[in-house]
Parts: structure tokens; C-alpha cells; sequence
């Protein structure tokens, strides 16, 4: 299916630190401001129409909207799931490659204020061949582009602004690098997408480094340069098995970097980063739920900054696995806790339209509706 790709995504305002949009507005003959107005009207105002860049003077409009603001996410279609607080839109990039995200609305309740929360996918498909997740199995499309990857969160922030998802006008709060593909086998693209998302407007949507994300199956150089970056995003592991016997059958990479580097790799993120790190957990029916189990990873974890996130497993389509029994799951819970380890069992938000975690499989069925 690699295909040889000549072509890259077209150039967007979302690829380019303002400065380069000031010179990018210079090579097309126009005034370096033109490139603020229109960053202030994309992030700022959330305006992606050009007709409604008023500051903008008409006739130029066209030309800059043709040159900084290409389509690149088209949508093919949304699914709504939990009365409509969540959404999944299944996206088609220039090159017909389709990759999902998935809009998450928690309204206020007496613990916490409403948030939403916005994952996202950092490639079409994904080439890590995680057995139970459901983009791997299709393997790697290619990877995205920094803008293709922001703009995901800019349609959200877009659509929550005009009122347009049950729950009413609301913000992005939160990102996930959630979706389909492995962030840390794409970067680059990935740390552009990092920088872009928490600058302030007019440069990018000013969303604070701590409500983001970003979860890896353990790439464990990757690791290290992200802590180095001096951006202070969350990092989620998924772990998955505490022992490399397992871990290398349910995360295959596992064979390359084992759980003690990985972890190692995680310990340093939060020492430098002073971020708890999250270990996610998919607790699998009588795969990797045994009290034995749980023991060893508090074993492992015990006195780190981390926090353990047990995701029911999402089956799947075609999968013998299954979600663990409740009292297993009650039972890992508590083990872990005995440790000291500070742990949560994650809710399954849109598992019945296979927008749960794990379960983002973009399909030509989708091309059809
Ligand atoms: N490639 C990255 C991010 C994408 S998946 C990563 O692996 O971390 C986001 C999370 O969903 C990961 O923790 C992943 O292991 C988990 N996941 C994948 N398939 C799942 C499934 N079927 N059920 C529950 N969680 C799943």
C-alpha cells in the first residue's frame, strides 16, 4: 500500500511561525501585516471564511485564502454518541488519506467545570501493529503535516464557538494526541503542531502546554528530546503490560525499547518537566489484568510522579480480547493503590460510534455516506 507520495500538503498558515507568514505575505507582493490580519482572524476570531475578514480588503482576500489557508481537512462525515457531547469527525486530506478526531464535552458537575476535549490524530494510520488497538491493524498511511494536525483542533475550536455541538458556545480546553498514529514517529510535524497550539493569538490558538497530551508507545529517544524541548505538555506512556514478556506481544515495539528504558525514559520526562506522567493501562480480560500483575507495576511505579489510567479495552472488531471483569478491574484498582500509586479508571466516551480510545479506524465505508 506505500504508495510512493510525490506530493506534500499544501503550505498553511498553521505550518508557519508568524514571522514566516509575514514573509510568505512579502513573497506574494503584499504588506507583511496582511499575514497578521488574517492569523488574527483564523485564531483569534475563529473567522476561516474569508468573506468575513473585514480588516482585509476584498479583492485580496481570494489570493490570501488561496495561499495561506488551503483546505486541508474535509470533512466526511460526524458521528454523534452520549446525546451528542461527543463528536467524531472522519476528515479526508488532500491526498484522499482520512484520519479521525473526536470532540469530547464534559458539562460542570459539583467536582469539576465543564471542559472539552479534543483528540487528535498525528498520522493517517499508524505502523506501531498494536494487536488490540484498531489503527494498527491497517498499518501506516503517512504521516500529517504540522497544519494538518492543528487544524483538527481549529475546526473544534470553530464549531464551539458557533454554538454548534449540543451543550452550548464553548472553548477547547484540552488536547489529546489521542487519535490515530504514534506522535512520536512523527516529530516534527508533531512538535510544530506543540509550539503552533500553545502560541497566543494572533500566532496560534493559545491553549496552555498543561491541558495538552501526548501519549507514545515508548519511543524512547523521542522521549528524551521532548523533555528538552521546554514545552511543558503532559506525557502519557501506554504501558500496557509491566513485564517485557507480555509487553512485547501487546506493544510490539516493546522489543526494541523495554518496560525498564521506557519507564526510565518517563521518570526523566517528569523530573525535568516536573509533569506527573501518565501510565496508561488497557486492562484486557485475563491478558494483563492478574493481581500478580497489578503488583508488579506498583512495584515499579511506587514513589514516581505518575499516575496510572486504566482504560477498559475498547474490542475490537474481529478480536478475541475483551474489557477485564469488573472485580478484576476493581481488584487492580486497589492493588495499585496499596502501592501508593495514584490511579483512575478512564470513562469509555463514544465507544458505541468506535470513537473510543483504540478504536479510531478510518474506512472507505466512510467515503460512501
Ligand atoms: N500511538 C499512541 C497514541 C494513540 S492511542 C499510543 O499508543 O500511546 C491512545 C491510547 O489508546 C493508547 O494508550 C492506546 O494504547 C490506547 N488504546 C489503543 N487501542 C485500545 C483499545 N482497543 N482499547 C482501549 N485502549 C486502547
Amino acid at each position: 500500500m506505500a504508495a510512493p507520495r510525490r506530493k506534500k500538503p499544501p503550505l498553511h498558515l498553521s505550518d508557519l511561525t508568524l514571522a514566516q507568514r509575514r514573509e510568505r505575505a512579502q513573497e506574494l507582493g503584499l504588506p507583511a501585516f496582511r499575514a497578521d490580519q488574517i492569523s488574527r482572524q483564523w485564531f483569534g476570531r475563529l473567522v476561516d471564511d474569508p468573506a468575513g475578514w473585514t480588516d482585509v480588503p476584498e479583492a485580496m482576500r481570494a489570493r490570501l485564502a488561496d495561499q495561506l489557508t488551503p483546505a486541508l481537512l474535509t470533512l466526511v462525515r460526524s458521528q454523534e454518541a452520549d446525546k451528542g457531547l461527543t463528536v467524531k469527525s472522519l476528515w479526508r486530506l488532500f491526498d484522499g488519506a482520512l484520519v479521525e478526531s473526536v470532540l469530547m464535552r464534559y458539562p460542570a458537575d459539583g467536582r469539576s467545570r465543564a471542559r472539552n476535549t479534543v483528540c487528535i490524530s498525528s498520522q493517517a494510520g499508524c505502523g506501531m501493529n498494536c494487536p488490540f488497538c484498531a489503527t494498527g491493524q491497517a498499518g501506516l498511511t503517512r504521516n500529517m503535516s504540522t497544519a494538518e494536525i492543528v487544524e483538527q483542533v481549529m475546526a473544534a475550536a470553530r464549531s464551539l464557538a458557533r454554538g454548534e455541538v449540543v451543550g452550548g458556545p464553548g472553548r477547547v480546553g484540552n488536547i489529546v494526541f489521542m487519535g490515530m498514529g504514534e506522535p512520536m514517529a512523527n516529530y516534527d510535524a508533531v512538535v510544530g503542531a506543540l509550539h503552533r497550539l500553545t502560541s497566543q493569538a494572533p500566532e496560534g490558538p493559545g491553549i496552555s502546554a498543561r491541558s495538552i497530551t501526548v501519549s507514545t508507545v515508548g519511543l524512547v529517544p523521542r522521549i528524551e528530546q521532548l523533555a528538552a524541548e521546554g514545552l511543558p505538555v503532559t506525557l502519557a506512556v501506554s504501558l500496557h503490560a509491566p513485564d517485557d514478556e507480555l509487553r512485547d506481544t501487546l506493544v510490539p515495539i516493546n522489543t526494541r525499547w523495554k518496560v525498564r528504558e521506557v519507564l526510565d525514559a518517563a521518570f526523566g520526562y517528569a523530573r525535568v518537566t516536573r509533569r506527573r506522567v501518565s501510565i496508561e493501562y488497557a486492562l484486557i480480560r485475563d491478558v494483563n489484568d492478574q493481581a500478580a500483575r497489578a503488583d508488579l507495576l506498583g512495584k515499579l511505579l511506587k514513589g514516581r510522579l505518575v499516575h496510572v489510567n486504566l482504560i477498559p479495552l475498547n474490542p475490537t472488531p474481529g478480536s478475541q480480547w475483551t474489557a477485564s471483569r469488573r472485580k478484576d478491574e476493581q481488584e487492580f484498582v486497589r492493588r495499585l493503590q496499596n502501592h501508593g500509586v495514584a490511579v483512575t479508571v478512564r470513562d469509555t466516551r463514544g465507544s458505541d460510534i468506535d470513537g473510543a480510545c483504540g478504536q479510531l479506524a478510518a474506512s472507505d465505508e466512510g467515503m460512501e455516506s
